[in-house]
């Protein structure tokens, strides 16, 4: 039997309450299973400012990691009814805080945080968290034993902060290491390169992790737990009349999540796709009434007959414009500026042309360092390099999009109506999804216009 992988993120693992009902979750499952559990509440982001304080402050580290330490040996404490399994748990953790402290001493020494040393001391959260939730199971009479990605070889492309699985190198290892018959608990968030050095998967990469898992083992489905419903047509902050999506194809996913929907981290697709293993996405919240997932994503692609499935939105997106009269149909340009910013590790999101303009669509954090490479570059074709943010963009997701006739054409002229000016027009690029780009100022006005056009009116609202 295909075992299940099950993930759990910080917002599960909020208060002792919460993670008392994660065990209760885990234990109704009643079979072997791979658990992915993200670092508890909050923790991931007290990393990262004891990281940056350390740099300057040596008497935070200390102080912050007590803290830490409180907290950890609470949970153990209080939740743990095995004696003996509580000290074995309290030297666990105690080790492994005693390494994050050096780390943190290291950076206190130099200075500086080096790429290797934030994703090492980033990682803990993870390590501190899947050595508690085994205890709390193996106390709850659960066989199960953590297993780290250094365990179990996921390996990984190498880069600092975003790394990729190397799916030829570690699935057989991966498949190997979780063939026994007792549940595995697994830190996500990181996986090691092939020098053995630990690389995160970017924020809230703990899905990634777990999707990785599920495709190396051709697990039967992974089931990602989260504290709200899965996806929505849309943010429920921007629109009073959502309605939950109970099936997604994997394309209207990974599009969704790459515009913005918080719901998946929007990698987490990729690796179960070819393999064909379904994404599973359960309200905790709603685990008393019924154990039916929200949302199920899986190959099965439906059309609905308005096409639209989801409207969503990002504020994580800036423009890099090259001005010139010809940059357009002059040959060597794209080309020099994309090598230029792939060598700085800075990642496209799009490129969008005419005659006079190159658009570059990038990530906030992306921008001065992309407007300094192609500055550095010095191309005679491009008089002016334009920067343009407080943007966000708008997508539409839905089978069907490019193929129905007049559905672009209903969504731009909702936005239009109301007298919004869109910057920016993509249809095409994908199957399935259009976007557009609008100040940040016209974003919610934007989004309900769309969401009113395809949900709202045909119920005669
Ligand atoms: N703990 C990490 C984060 O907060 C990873 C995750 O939660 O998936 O980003
Ligand atoms: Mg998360």
């Amino acid at each position: 039997m295909a075992k299940i992988v099950v993930k759990f993120g910080g917002s599960n693992l909020r208060t002792m309450q919460d993670i008392e009902h994660v065990l209760t979750v885990i234990r109704r499952y009643d079979r072997p299973l791979v658990v992915v559990v993200s670092a508890f509440y909050g923790i991931t982001n007290m990393l990262e400012e004891m990281l940056f304080k350390a740099q300057h402050d040596h008497t935070s580290i200390a102080e912050n990691l007590e803290a830490l330490i409180a907290k950890k040996r609470d949970t153990i404490f209080t939740m743990i009814r095995s004696r003996d399994i509580q000290n074995k748990t309290k030297e666990i953790v105690d080790v492994r805080i005693k390494a994050l402290k050096r780390y943190l001493k290291g950076v206190n020494y130099i200075g500086e945080i080096p790429p290797f040393v934030s994703d090492i001391v980033m990682s803990f959260g993870e390590r501190l968290s899947a050595a508690i939730m085994t205890a709390l199971l193996q106390d709850r009479g659960v066989s199960c034993e953590e297993l780290t990605p250094e365990d179990m070889q996921l390996i990984t492309d190498g880069e600092f902060g975003n790394a990729e699985v190397d799916f030829s190198a570690s699935a057989e290892p991966v498949r190997k290491r979780l063939a026994g018959a007792a549940t595995a608990v697994v830190p996500g968030f990181y996986g090691v390169s092939k020098e053995g050095k630990v690389t995160l998967f970017g924020r809230g990469g703990s899905d990634y992790t777990a999707a990785s898992i599920a495709s190396c083992i051709g697990a039967e489905s992974l089931d990602i737990w989260k504290d709200v419903d899965g996806f929505r047509t849309a943010d429920p902050k921007l629109v009073s009349d959502t309605h939950g999506i109970h099936h997604l194809s994997y394309t209207e996913a990974a599009e969704l999540a790459y515009f913005g929907a918080k719901i998946l981290h929007p990698r987490t697709v990729e690796p179960l796709m070819n393999r064909r293993i379904p994404i599973r996405i359960f309200n905790i919240a709603k685990s008393d009434v019924a154990d039916k997932p929200y949302t199920v994503i899986s190959i099965n692609g439906t059309q609905k007959e308005d096409i639209i499935k989801s409207v969503t939105y990002s504020d994580d997106f800036c423009i890099l414009k090259l001005e010139g009269p010809g940059v357009g149909n002059k040959p060597g340009i794209l080309a020099k500026v994309t090598r230029e910013m792939e060598h700085k590790g800075i990642n496209i999101k799009s490129v969008i042309t005419s005659q006079t303009s190159i658009n570059f669509l990038l990530g906030l954090k992306d921008l001065q360092p992309a407007f300094r490479a192609v500055s550095g570059l010095k191309l005679t074709a491009v008089k002016d390099i334009i920067t343009e943010e407080n943007l966000s963009v708008i997508a539409a997701v839905g089978e069907g999009l490019l193929e129905k006739h007049g559905i672009a054409v209903r969504m731009f002229g909702a936005v239009s109506e109301r007298g919004i000016n869109m910057e920016i027009i993509s249809v095409g690029a994908s199957q399935v999804a259009a976007y557009f780009i609008v100040k940040q100022s016209d974003r919610d006005a934007a989004v309900r216009a769309i969401h009113e056009e395809f949900f709202s009116k045909q119920k005669g609202k």
